[in-house]
């Protein structure tokens, strides 16, 4: 019996939800996922999404997007976007990749990732029957080296792939990043997708930048972003694409065959919670907070932590444990001490070699914190 098309056998095996799992029923703190535990969801959206369901809004709606929640998004960036033209609302950013991918990608054709990187691009990239061409980076600053990226693009790259801040390593591309990008982009004509679902977690009064802000990108630019972690509501599967005109166009087409469109209770929601624009909620200074304690629990036990710029997770080089293979000793704290960490490799392509790092999420309760500060006191190197 078939079992799945050639393109599924270049997807990995998904680690982290088994992972997770596995953690769950052992009781171990969930630090290895970013699904938010902080902040928690404003009121005033739960409020709006109850008043929706309600009042009647529960059939289908604007497939490109609910226009008031386009319109107040538009106005939102640094670089405001046409709302008719340039935006569409997506089933969450995972949604947006895809889309992205099966937008531009045709088979055979070449996408550039950073890596490490967030576990589903290959996924999408696998669906469209595209391929990846990897740039390693690396710690303590993950920056690319410029060498290596322009000898990764080759004569069928389509695109380069950036995700700022970025998920696992907090590094926010900077000014200069972006115009090495930009040049690159233009003498060889390629589009950037680029993942900003972290674009309001920046720390330290640092700024993000977007794609759409960099001269020269903005018509090559599919900027994919989220309210999953900006406004904590990750279940409700509300994201979006920002692009050129021309490219919307056939974006949107792909988005409204495939879905029918995002959840228009919780579209409606949003819009009329009046906190699209991220002026009357401010996640930041909490979660900085949060990323100091978690950076400051996790050098107390010796692991080698960067403190991330932007984004919810902290990247921990094993350093005094590194005679172990990082999954022992993300399955070590599970099983004897109770805390659920990422292994890096989940990150990787090669999910063979060993990365040396963890990933801890601290987009959680301070509680939460505490709770796994305590378990990890007794913690000690192997021997
Ligand atoms: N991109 C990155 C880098 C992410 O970390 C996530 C969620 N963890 C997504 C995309 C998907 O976000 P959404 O919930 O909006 O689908």
């Amino acid at each position: 019996m078939a079992t799945g098309t050639r393109r599924l056998a270049r997807i990995p095996a998904d680690g982290l939800s088994e992972l997770i799992e596995a953690g769950r029923r052992m009781g171990a703190v969930d630090l290895a996922l970013g699904s938010p535990g902080w902040p928690r969801p404003p009121k005033a959206m739960i409020d709006q999404a109850c008043a929706a369901l309600r009042d009647g809004n529960n059939q289908y709606g604007d497939m490109r997007g609910n226009g008031e929640l386009r319109a107040a998004l538009g106005q939102s960036f640094r670089t405001p976007a046409d709302p008719d033209t340039e935006l569409t609302i997506t089933v969450g950013a995972a949604e947006g990749l895809a889309v992205a991918m099966l937008g531009v990608l045709d088979p055979g054709d070449e996408i550039v990732v950073f890596e490490p990187f967030f576990e589903p691009y290959l996924v999408s990239i696998a669906t469209a029957s595209a391929v990846p061409r990897f740039v390693r980076v690396r710690p303590p600053d993950w920056r690319w080296d410029a060498t290596a990226l322009a000898a990764a693009i080759g004569p069928r790259t389509k695109a380069i792939l950036v995700n700022t801040p970025n998920n696992p390593t907090g590094h926010v591309l900077e000014e200069d990043e972006w115009a090495v990008i930009a040049e690159l982009c233009e003498r060889h004509d390629l589009l950037v997708i680029s993942d900003e679902v972290y674009a309001s977690y920046v720390y330290d009064g640092g700024q993000h930048i977007s794609a759409a802000d960099v001269p020269g990108l903005r018509d090559r630019a599919i900027v994919v972003g989220s309210f999953s972690k900006s406004h904590a509501i990750s279940g409700w599967r509300i994201g979006f694409l920002r692009a050129a005109p021309a490219l919307t166009r056939a974006l949107r087409s792909i988005h409204i065959g495939l879905t029918g469109g995002a959840p228009v209770p919780l579209q409606q929601a949003v819009a009329r919670s009046g906190l699209v624009d991220g002026q009357d909620w401010d996640p930041r200074p909490d979660l900085q907070q949060l990323r100091d304690k978690a950076v400051r629990i996790f050098r107390g036990v010796g692991l080698r932590c960067t403190s991330p710029r932007g984004g919810c997770y902290v990247v921990a080089e094993l350093g005094p444990y590194g005679r172990e293979d990082c999954r022992s000793f993300v399955r070590r704290l599970a099983i004897d001490l109770g805390v659920l960490l990422a292994p890096g490799q989940l990150f990787l392509s090669d999910r063979t070699s060993d990365s040396g790092f963890v990933r801890i999420a601290f987009n959680k309760p301070h509680a939460y914190l505490d709770t796994a500060q305590g378990r990890l006191a007794t913690l000690e190197p192997k021997r």
